[in-house]
């Protein structure tokens, strides 16, 4: 690691955000126990004497604006997609940390705090417009929810077991997946949040849920080239994980002891999985040890590009979560 230089143009990228403390956590004693600059963060665990010390290719204080995160974050992934790669952008982080936040934006989102996601569909049809005459493209989107390692259809809730498979021509897919077909920011807008709100009501009956399960919210690219025929398709995902907060097994049992497990198998299948593919050697990848990394299996590593955003707490409240989540993001460096 060591001064390795912010390198924006990295197959896979690990980038640190804090949220600020809420008025609750300023009103009740929180204290930050976070400190950092642009590479480094401190972290100051309660009942320790010296802060934990880790380095990122970047780290976003608590008032990064959502435009400049977009443009570090998602700006060259969307880039290369629409040069034909796959990427991948994940939130990793506790409940409350920040990854919808970061991914859509706040519940009273507005143009200046739309997230990733919103700033995305932006960019891509903007591609599109400027991009040169021989080129046709077409946009589909999907958004799915694994939760309890099955894989259900946010945008269609009664398709609630989808199967993931492989073949020659499509390479690794999600069997039966709605797939929009949108010709504008506004309308991709409007799966996302069909999707968004099927995900909020499937939350109110099953308390949290949306803390207990991966969101995936993706679009294939087609580009057809008119001058020789061809047709490239590329996937771009977004990734809002679930809380990575440990739930206590002792406290529970059932169905949430099963959730807790399930959460806990594809988050550290998920580092595994990023872990092989950034150390040199020759490493079996164990994609296929989770729902979550088998669908991303040709979007993380080779010629994708991914990136790992880790949010965190900079509350004093949640000092031993944060301190997990940094420890998860570094070893996937
Ligand atoms: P998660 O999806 O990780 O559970 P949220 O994105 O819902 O967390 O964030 C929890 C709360 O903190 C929300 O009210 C959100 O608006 C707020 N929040 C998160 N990140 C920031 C930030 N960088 N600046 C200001 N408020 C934030
Ligand atoms: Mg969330």
């Amino acid at each position: 690691m060591g001064d390795k230089q912010a390198d924006d143009s990295a197959n896979i990228r690990v980038i640190c955000r804090m949220r600020p403390l809420n008025s609750l956590e300023k009103s009740t004693g929180g204290e930050t126990c976070i400190e950092y600059d642009e590479k480094r963060i401190f972290c100051k665990v309660i009942g320790t004497e010296k802060p934990h010390e880790f380095t990122f290719d970047r780290v976003f204080g608590p008032n990064v604006a959502q435009k400049d995160v977009f443009e570090i974050v998602a700006s060259p992934v969307i880039e290369s997609v629409m040069a034909g790669y796959n990427g991948t952008i994940f939130c990793y982080g506790q409940t409350s940390s920040g990854k919808t936040f970061t991914m859509e934006g706040p519940d009273d989102v507005n143009q200046e705090t739309k997230g990733l996601i919103p700033r995305m569909m932006d960019r891509v049809f903007e591609t599109i417009l400027n991009s040169s005459e021989d080129l046709e493209f077409q946009i589909r989107v999907s958004f799915l929810e694994i939760y309890n390692e099955k894989v259900q259809d946010l945008l269609d809730p009664d398709k609630n077991n989808l199967q993931i498979k492989e073949n020659k021509a499509r390479g690794i897919y999600v069997q039966d997946a709605t797939e929009v077909y949108v010709t504008s920011a506004i309308e991709m807008n409007q799966v996302m949040k069909t999707g968004s709100s099927n995900r909020t009501i499937a939350a109110t009956r099953m308390n949290e849920r949306s803390s207990r399960s991966h969101s995936l919210f993706y679009l294939q690219v087609f580009k057809k080239n008119l001058q020789n025929d061809t047709t490239t398709i590329s996937k771009l995902y977004f990734v809002d994980l679930a809380g990575s907060e440990k739930i206590s097994k002792t406290n529970v049992s059932g169905q949430q002891l099963e959730e807790a497990k399930n959460i806990n198998k594809s988050l550290t299948c998920l580092g595994m999985v990023i872990n092989a593919l950034t150390s040199n050697g020759k490493e079996h990848v164990p994609y296929r040890d989770s729902k979550l990394t088998r669908i991303l299996q040709e979007s993380l590593g080779g010629n994708a590009r991914t990136t790992l955003v880790i949010n965190i707490s900079m509350c004093s409240y949640n000092d031993k979560e944060t301190l997990s989540t940094l420890r998860f993001g570094f070893r996937a460096k």
